[in-house]
């Protein structure tokens, strides 16, 4: 069945073929799986006469007149009116006038929509309209609406579906014998025809619950595969700590704050496993992450093995290296630093010194990745800002080691439901406390009437010596537009402050050099103001910046203001956050609101997902997971949970080779070949 031509349908031929194929239907499992978006309960035909304002439903009537009207230059309104014998119904379309030649006097259509008594008769306003020829009735029972591309209807879809099940009365089932038997009370065949044609809304939810089940098993079973590919491996195992990670501490310019010891002890615990350890490092901007990556670095160092740490911008990875450097300085560690600007002499010093060994830490950029990267005996690999690098390059550093320890680290804080179904069982630290002495940033919502008195007080900041970022927002449909609105952003505030300050731009067309350069210049103070499209959201550290103002602020979600946010108030000098939104809408502007009551990323990001969807947070289209047809992992999560404990519980009692040989087909057929690469390379 899985690549079973469209064509073996009865009633597609080639024209519905194509059709089909605009919708990403390219056989008969591509179809089946193509899920309506919502129902029409059409269990009744209403008469006209029965309609009663404000009702929604279904009539059946054959046009009397159809007028179109231009009321205003860019409206036109076309008129159809239906009768049935029991009174006269006006269908009111704005502005699709291409239709006037689509419905004709004397044709029968079915209308289905919401009733609305207006000017002395009942009407209703863009409805969905079937056509249905001379003597056929509509569909009824619960209809399935699916969404369309042009020049698909609704007909096609439903009627090739309906065809389909018309002729089969089975379908093969995939779940292992045993979770059938505790959770399934419908047949495979049963709930994919009941979320197509759902005879009751009991049944539909009960095929719903099993389905978004199915789906969300076979996303945890492979999850499970792949940690255990990698759990089965043999990694570097450590000792407990000695004496070099007690003079790195003995020597930190500050006391750790209790979640970076637990973080750290977490860390060295795995480390000293030789299951190679899989952790997530989540903390804010801020909290002081990289000093519990340096000292898991001292660690792999101490027991004689390399350590590598990646970060995406060379500004980054410079920082790191400054920082890192500095907090190991009075250790014997050989230290390199590797981006793309690294000359070719030094290059190949390093390339050289990693393969005998003599480097033993290197910080980097990508360049890491390359080929002539060679190590001895990698036994620590962290990945910072890790929703910046996609599967592969994250796969690719690690395979520079024979399974050697793994630490990413993001700032982004993820809820449990994404660690959850992203990550699977992944293990995870959360540095929830900050570091003592910061002030919280003072955040202020305000709209462009104050863009005379902000520029005043970007003035008053810079003359005591601070520093600015001003962020337009960038979105990806218009680049070009965005990329117009900084220049000329930067243009006035260059011309504003041209007397007495330097006023920068970075913005998403630079390339990354150049990029570089200009934050390397903001980072050292020669420009005061930097106005930037949202490429500044990666950690950069620029003590001196105490305010951050995001121009479009209902622009961003939750998450990504917080993130901008982060950037000041680093050290103990007051700082300012200003959201500069002119919308005017409940929603974006309660949204806004809470970003001045909370400084809780992990609030923020929850409530990025109620409001916004999970899709942006978190790069979930790099992670190389399915996407979900039915479930939904924020909705769905008890599901979730319950899915993922019965993995578990099926492995423990099963075995994985068990779930392996049932699940292998489905796996392959959902998440594709880029994970099975990682899976059985
Ligand atoms: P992030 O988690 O965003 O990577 P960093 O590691 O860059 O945060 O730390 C932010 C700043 O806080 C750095 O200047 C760092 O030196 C400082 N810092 C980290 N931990 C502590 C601590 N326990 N006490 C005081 N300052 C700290
Ligand atoms: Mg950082």
């Amino acid at each position: 069945m899985i690549n079973e031509a469209l064509t073996s349908i009865k009633g597609i031929g080639p024209g519905r073929e194509k059709q089909l194929h605009k919708l990403g239907i390219n056989n008969v499992s591509n179809l089946l799986v193509y899920f309506p978006r919502s129902y029409e309960d059409r269990r009744k035909i209403f008469s006209i006469k029965e309609l009663e304002n404000g009702v929604t439903a279904g009539v059946v009537g054959t046009v009397v007149s159809i007028m179109e009207k231009k009321p205003r230059p860019r409206l036109s309104i076309l008129d159809i009116t239906i009768t049935d014998g029991t009174g006269p119904m006006k269908i009111v379309l704005f502005n699709q006038g291409y239709k006037k030649n689509f419905y004709k006097k004397g044709q029968r259509l079915y209308a289905y929509g919401k009733a609305e008594f207006q000017y002395g008769s009942m009407q209703m306003n863009s409805p969905q309209i079937e056509n249905l020829g001379t003597d056929a009735m509509p569909d009824t029972g619960i209809v399935p609406i699916y969404p369309l591309a042009e020049g698909v209807s609704q007909y096609v879809v439903r009627s090739s579906i309906r065809n389909w099940f018309d002729a089969h009365h089975t379908m093969d089932e995939i779940m292992p014998p045993e979770i059938r038997a505790n959770y399934m009370t419908m047949n495979r065949y049963d709930a994919f025809k009941e979320m197509h044609f759902p005879s009751s809304s009991e049944s539909y939810e009960k095929a719903r619950y099993q389905l978004a089940y199915e789906e969300l098993f076979i996303m945890q079973s492979g999850l499970a595969l792949l940690r255990n590919k990698e759990q089965c491996h043999v990694g570097p195992k450590m000792e407990p700590d000695g004496v070099l990670m007690e003079q790195c501490k003995e020597n930190l310019p500050f006391q750790l704050t209790g979640d970076q010891e637990r973080a750290i002890s977490e860390i060295s615990q795995d480390m000293q496993d030789e299951r190679p350890m899989q952790r997530l490092l989540q903390g804010d901007v801020g909290s002081g992450k990289t000093v519990v990556a340096t000292l898991s670095l001292v660690k792999a160092v101490e027991n004689g093995y390399q350590a590598v740490i990646m970060a995406p911008t060379e500004i980054l990875a410079t920082q790191h290296y400054e920082g890192i450097t500095e907090l190991c300085k009075h250790l014997p560690i050989n230290i390199a630093l590797l981006t793309g600007s690294t000359s070719k002499k030094e290059k190949d010093r390093i390339y050289e010194e990693l393969q005998n060994g003599t480097i033993q830490l290197i910080i980097g950029t990508h360049a890491l990745i390359q080929d002539k990267v060679q190590f001895k005996n990698l036994g620590l690999v962290i990945i910072d800002e890790q929703h910046r690098f996609g599967v592969n390059q994250r796969a690719a550093l690690q395979h520079k080691g024979v399974y050697p320890h793994v630490l990413i680290m993001t700032a982004t804080p993820i809820p449990r439901t994404m660690t959850l179904s992203v990550y699977g069982d992944l293990a995870v630290s959360i540095i929830k406390e900050m570091p003592p002495g910061r002030k919280p940033v003072k955040t202020y919502v305000v709209d462009s009437s104050y863009k005379e008195r902000l520029r005043v007080f970007f003035g008053k900041e810079m003359t005591t010596g601070h520093q600015v970022y001003v962020v337009c927002p960038l979105v990806e449909e218009s680049e070009k537009l965005d990329l117009q609105a900084a220049e000329e952003l930067f243009l006035e505030l260059k011309d504003y402050f041209y007397k007495s300050f330097d006023v920068g731009l970075v913005h998403g067309r630079m390339n990354p050099k150049e990029k570089d350069e200009v934050m390397q210049a903001f980072h050292e103070g020669h420009i005061q103001l930097l106005v930037s499209t949202t490429v500044i959201e990666v950690g950069v550290n620029v003590p001196n910046a105490t305010i951050m103002c995001i121009e479009g602020a209902e622009r961003f979600g939750l998450s990504q203001l917080h993130q901008l946010r982060g950037r000041v108030g680093r050290g103990d000098i007051q700082a300012y956050c200003i959201l500069v939104s002119d919308s005017k809408g409940d929603v974006s502007q309660e949204r806004l609101r809470l970003m001045e009551s909370t400084h809780d990323g992990f609030e923020l990001a929850e409530q990025d997902l109620l409001l916004r969807g999970s899709g942006q947070l978190f790069g979930l289209a790099q992670s190389g997971l399915p996407d979900l047809r039915i479930a939904n992992i924020i909705k769905d999560i008890d599901i979730l949970v319950q899915a993922r404990n019965d993995v578990l519980s099926y492995i423990r009692e099963f075995g994985i080779e068990q779930l392996e040989k049932y699940m292998k087909l489905e796996l392959e057929k959902r998440f594709g070949e880029k994970f099975l690469r990682i899976l059985y390379n």
